[in-house]
């Protein structure tokens, strides 16, 4: 398989042949035409086999789709990470996936100032990556809401579990619209992560590397 087999848009195939990427890997293989359809996921995968690429891609496409900007105080498509550092390396991603489809991407995370944030989600962003602390903080302040927000990817599910982000993830997801798309990884399903997956996703197409 090629990138341009899967069917992504020109502006995101350029940015990907600048990265040096000949191939999708088969996490992306497998993963991206069901995302470019809209499908929810389940994704059992390790940090390592390209599990970021294979769900920004296809929301890159689908929001360069939608021709559309955020509005005020919302961001289109939400990606919760455990940790800051995991934060900071998705939205990279993000930056170079999409340095050709004019796409803004913010980072919401603790141990920062409130106030640049704070102007940052004020114009609304396309993506915002976020570990859920904080992001509920905006939440709660009426920073940021989430009932414009159409696709949700909760990375890293099972480290969050062992970080105690549970409760606050089910309170985000609870501000969340149910007509969305929404991406589930995890490495390891324990008890309480497979009951998170069940209740957040709806007919998920599930692919595991
Ligand atoms: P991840 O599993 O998302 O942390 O990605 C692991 C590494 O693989 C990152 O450094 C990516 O830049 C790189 N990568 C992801 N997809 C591809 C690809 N299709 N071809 C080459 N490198 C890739």
């Amino acid at each position: 398989t090629k990138f341009a087999d899967l069917g992504l848009a020109e502006v995101i195939l350029r940015a990907l042949a600048q990265e040096g990427y000949v191939a999708p890997t088969p996490i992306q293989a497998q993963a991206i035409p069901s995302l470019l359809e809209g499908r929810d996921l389940l994704g059992i995968a390790q940090t390592g086999t390209g599990k970021t690429a294979a769900f920004a891609l296809p929301i890159l496409h689908r929001l360069l789709d939608e021709r559309r900007r955020p509005a005020p105080q919302t961001a289109r498509a939400l990606v919760l990470a455990p940790t800051r550092e995991l934060a900071a390396q998705i939205a990279d991603s993000f930056r170079s996936y999409g340095r050709f489809a004019r796409m803004s991407v913010g980072v919401i995370v603790g141990g920062v100032g409130h106030g640049p944030q704070i102007k940052m989600l004020a114009s609304g962003v396309d993506v915002l990556v976020a570990t859920p602390g904080r992001l509920l903080d905006h939440i709660a302040s009426g920073a940021l809401r989430l009932d414009t927000t159409r696709t949700i990817v909760l990375d890293e599910a099972d480290h969050m579990l062992d970080l105690g982000f549970l409760a606050p993830i089910r309170k985000i997801v609870s501000r969340l619209p149910k007509q969305r798309q929404s991406l589930f990884f995890s490495a390891t399903m324990p008890k309480e992560i497979a009951a998170l997956a069940a209740d957040m996703l709806n007919n998920p197409v599930s692919v595991q590397v």
